[in-house]
């Protein structure tokens, strides 16, 4: 089954998964990041992963 992941409401909009995985993440008006991809192909698992790692506060869940 695909992944997915969802950024929580404690993301305080650094742009660190923007920058680690552009292609799934993006910044929205409320300058919080959000998956704009949906379900997650297998090729940016990795990326995604790293993201979710990298975040300062934890916002991100892959699941
Ligand atoms: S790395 Fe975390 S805090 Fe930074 S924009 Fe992404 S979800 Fe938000």
């Amino acid at each position: 089954m695909a992944k997915t992941c969802t950024v929580s409401d404690a993301c305080i909009g650094c742009g660190m998964c923007c920058s680690i995985c552009d292609a799934v993440f993006a910044l929205n008006d409320e300058g919080r990041a959000e998956n704009v991809l949906g379900d997650i192909p297998a090729d940016l698992e990795a990326g995604v992963e790293e993201a979710a790692a990298n975040c300062p506060v934890q916002a991100i869940e892959v699941k």
